[in-house]
């Protein structure tokens, strides 16, 4: 048993004593790491240098578009939209004010005229100016990525309904992290980051979609995991391969407005 103890302890010291030479050594700088490497680093060999990052200029206000942000509404024109339910037509929602549009209850939803895979998304939304129904038909509207996954519009302001479905859900997949919904005479912000799902050469799902919301500057879905196509019945899955598609905008028979709506393709 003696021995035992005496050939690991030994072995122990050497190592303790080492390491407290070489964190000695380390000195000022104790988060640079042990030289492990087979010849000594130099600071400039971690360094990469090409090719530069590209430049972007930020808006001036923050929410505003930055210089390579495709500008899919900015209040004066619906050109880049065109109707759901005929693709071939122009969308068939309003402008106000020349500011922001309004959905037409019953005339269908509309979809960008442009295709889109993984982009970070900003748009502004505001609840119907006045407040009509309870739960899910109050200010009911949804962005769908890729035409299929829904990121939830509703007024969510003082109205209860299932968690899974209100203002910031994946609608019936993940509920918000919490409600950050502001009274419907308020406009809210959306800022997201939306990463594709990718399927292998058969088909079959590769990596599903994942989704990253802010609502209202507070982050409601984390690098969140969708778990396939947005249905109102049944569980959500991934029927078929598909490559980039249009975003559309959900006419739930709900007032609901919108303006400043850009993108940038990641
Ligand atoms: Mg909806």
């Amino acid at each position: 048993m003696k021995k035992v103890l005496f050939s690991y302890s030994i072995p122990l010291l050497c190592f303790t004593l080492c390491s407290c030479a070489v964190n000695a050594q380390r000195g000022a700088y104790p988060n640079t790491p042990p030289e492990v490497s087979p010849m000594p680093m130099k600071p400039e060999m971690t360094e990469i240098w090409e090719p530069e990052v590209v430049v972007v200029t930020p808006a001036k206000k923050l929410g505003d578009a930055p210089s390579d942000a495709i500008i899919l509404f900015d209040g004066s024109t619906m050109s880049n939209w065109v109707s759901q339910k005929d693709v071939n037509k122009a969308a068939p929602w309003e402008i106000i004010d020349n500011d922001y549009m309004q959905v037409v209850p019953e005339s269908g939803g509309i979809q960008t005229k442009m295709k889109f895979g993984d982009c970070q998304l900003h748009l502004e939304f505001s609840a119907p100016d006045v407040v009509e129904g309870n739960g899910q038909g109050r200010g009911n509207s949804g962005v769908f990525f890729q035409n299929r996954y829904e990121l939830q519009i509703l007024d969510s302001y003082n109205n209860r309904t299932y968690r899974n479905g209100q203002a910031g859900s994946i609608y019936k997949d993940h509920a918000p992290l919490v409600n950050a919904m502001k009274d419907p005479l308020s406009w809210n912000t959306y800022d997201v980051i939306y990463t594709a799902p990718r399927f292998k050469a058969d088909g079959r799902l590769d990596a599903p979609a994942r989704i990253t919301v802010l609502h209202n500057g507070v982050v409601v879905q984390n690098n969140t995991t969708i778990n396939g196509n947005t249905y109102y019945i049944g569980l959500h899955n991934y029927p078929e391969a598909h490559g980039e598609d249009v975003i559309s905008l959900q006419d739930h028979g709900n007032k609901t407005q919108y303006r400043n709506i850009w993108l940038r393709k990641l």
